[in-house]
């Protein structure tokens, strides 16, 4: 397999990878190919950065200016 095609193949199981539904021998292919591939390693921790944002959303109360800004930025999407 080339770069390419082990980069596209770990990319388009980052979302299963980390949901944990990811069967352990795709796991163990996606945990390698992370620590070998800083592009994937970056589109890994921008995912699990999201994700920590996203969580931390649903438990805490998000600052005012913060729930105006969101709020603007649906109202022109
Ligand atoms: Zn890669």
């Amino acid at each position: 397999m080339s770069d390419s095609e082990d980069c596209r193949y770990t990319l388009e199981r980052i979302f299963a990878f980390h949901d944990g539904v990811l069967p352990q021998a795709e796991v163990d292919e996606v945990g390698a190919h992370l620590m070998g591939c800083e592009g994937c390693l970056d589109a890994y921790e921008v995912e699990r950065v999201m994700r920590a944002v996203i969580k931390r959303g649903c438990n805490v109360e998000a600052p005012a200016s913060l729930r105006e800004k969101v709020r603007a930025s649906l109202a022109t999407a």
